[in-house]
């Protein structure tokens, strides 16, 4: 049985989010052949209708309010429920990101509906659909099923393919008008941080630093590796904990999830926490001093040394590749 399926486009500084055409590709199983519908909510998000078409929606709807400038749990999910009441999804699609995990359990237990969160593959298609998501710290998948009722499902970045960009697919895009009235939380500023560039949990390539890193300072290697790699520094929570970087870098339990195509761990001893947000990444490359180091048990590629000298000669090779 083929069905109609919802997906959340996010948006993020006037431009589309990857995991929005992640989020499409996930609909597009889920649907069996069946319609998709995007939902983009914003102050001014009618120009971003048509990229989510040529990913794979079939058709967009709008809600342009100026209270969904800026994200917030009350705005968005007034703003949401009201599409999802009006369109009668079979399923509904999220990332799961910082806002999907905020808004994907208000809207589904509004709906007294199943949620799947962090699901990283689909199997089977339409009524057959099972997700996969990992459980256990990643240590352990588990498949699973909504038996009745709405699925809302959240889609961990950088798993599911994005559907080949085509620029002749076309349309219907419609807008919605919603009072949106009772808010709890006014955002009034967001200042963002100095440290923030390529976003960590959407990044193909990630250069991690641990407490082998020693300072504020020796991230400074890493920060131009993964410039010149064009990827995101993160971090252990040894390094965060220390003082050398924002927490915000941190990755692992406690921290970011990330999954990108390249993870270079440097001076990270590979506690089981810190593989909690990264194992699933497709390639580890770890560098430590010690041979010992728990790190080199998930790593595809280990470089025993001293960090300070093989970040700058890895930078130095990729510079010469790519020139
Ligand atoms: P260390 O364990 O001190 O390792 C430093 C490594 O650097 C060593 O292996 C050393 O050999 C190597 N090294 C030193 N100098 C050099 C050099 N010059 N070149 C190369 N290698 C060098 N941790 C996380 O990361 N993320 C989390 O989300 C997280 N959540 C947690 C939640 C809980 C409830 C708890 C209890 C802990 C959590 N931790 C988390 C902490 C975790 O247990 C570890 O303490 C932490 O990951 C260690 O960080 P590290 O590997 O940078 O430091």
């Amino acid at each position: 049985m083929s069905k109609k399926v919802i997906v959340l486009g996010e948006a993020r500084e006037g431009a589309l989010r990857n995991v929005s055409f992640e989020a499409i590709a996930a609909a597009k199983k889920i649907s069996g052949g069946g319609e998709i519908v995007a939902v983009l909510l914003g102050d001014s998000v009618q120009s971003l209708a048509t990229e989510m078409i040529h990913y794979g929606a079939d058709r967009v709807v709008t809600v342009e309010h100026p209270h969904l400038k800026i994200y917030t749990s009350d705005g968005y999910s007034q703003a949401f429920m009201a599409v999802v009441e009006g369109e009668s999804p079979d399923a509904v699609v999220f990332g799961h990101t910082a806002l999907g995990k905020d808004l994907s359990p208000k809207v589904a237990s509004k709906l007294k509906s199943g949620l799947i969160s962090d699901v990283t593959s689909i199997e089977g298609e339409g009524s057959d659909a099972v997700f996969v998501r990992p459980i256990f710290s990643g240590k352990a998948f588990e498949k699973v099923k909504i038996k009745d009722g709405i699925d809302f499902i959240t889609v961990r970045p950088n798993n599911i393919e994005p559907l080949a960009h085509d620029d002749s697919r076309t349309g219907d895009v419609s807008s919605v008008s919603v009072d949106i009235k009772n808010l709890r939380t006014i955002i009034k500023e967001v200042v963002r941080k100095s440290t923030e560039g390529v976003d960590l949990s959407e990044a193909k390539v990630i250069v991690a630093g641990g407490r082998g890193v020693k300072s504020e300072a020796g991230f400074e290697p890493l920060n131009e590796l993964a410039r010149v790699l064009g990827g995101a520094v993160g971090a252990s929570r040894g390094a965060c904990d220390a003082d050398y970087c924002d927490y915000s870098l941190q990755i692992g339990q406690t921290g970011k999830v990330v999954t990108p195509d390249l993870y270079i761990a440097a001076g990270i001893s590979g506690a089981i926490q810190h593989l909690a947000g990264m194992s699933n990444s497709k390639i580890i490359v770890a560098i430590n001093k010690d041979s010992e180091a728990s790190i080199f048990k998930v790593a595809d590629y280990g470089i025993v040394g001293d960090l300070f000298e093989v970040i700058p000669m890895l930078t130095e090779e990729f510079k010469k590749m790519k020139a």
